[in-house]
């Protein structure tokens, strides 16, 4: 269901014709867009025409198509950015760094040096023991199981004895 638009939304606008764009794709369900202040050369957002706010608001089926719109586009803008390397990023939340609540992908075209930081693993965490590990993934497979969430089952990994 989408989310009712409660606040302003750029990217809203900028679908309707309202406000200045520089679109590199366009189907009947996505658009592409230069971001308007790029980390490099080339840095695109994959949006919906539909407003959703967040990644867990998106329909599973929108969802495969943005991301198939992205796949589609990377070769593309490596080869137009000189790219040595890309970054594919969906920030999800405020608490995740989102600023725009319309759903996005970041296609980010990256080159050695260039001072943008997303690096993995994160340097301020250690490496749990392996008992923590496995059970989170525990955890994470029971909700998968959780006949109240919202979403139907993903492909589960087999139950472990
Ligand atoms: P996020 O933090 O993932 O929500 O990123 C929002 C992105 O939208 C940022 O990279 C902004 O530069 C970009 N952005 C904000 N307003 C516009 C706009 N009018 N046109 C294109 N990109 C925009
Ligand atoms: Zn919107």
């Amino acid at each position: 269901m989408a989310t009712p638009l409660t606040n302003h939304c750029i990217f809203c606008d900028i679908i309707k014709g309202a406000a200045e764009v520089s679109v590199c794709y366009e189907d009947t369900e996505a658009i592409a867009f230069m971001d308007i202040q790029p980390v490099n050369a080339g840095h695109v957002l994959v949006v919906s025409r539909q407003h959703f706010e967040s990644f867990q608001d998106l329909p599973k089926r929108l969802g495969t198509h943005l991301f198939e719109v992205a796949m589609e586009l990377a070769p593309a803008i490596r080869k137009v950015s000189g790219a040595d390397g890309m970054n594919v990023i969906v920030s999800s939340g405020s608490a995740a760094g989102q600023d725009v609540f319309h759903f996005h992908v970041h296609l980010i075209p990256r080159r050695q040096g260039d001072g943008f930081d997303v690096r993995l693993p994160f340097a301020d965490s250690d490496m749990p023991d392996r008992t923590v590990l496995d059970m989170m993934a525990a955890r994470i497979i029971a909700a998968l199981r959780d006949p109240t969430r919202a979403r139907p089952a993903a492909r589960e990994v087999a139950a472990v004895a």
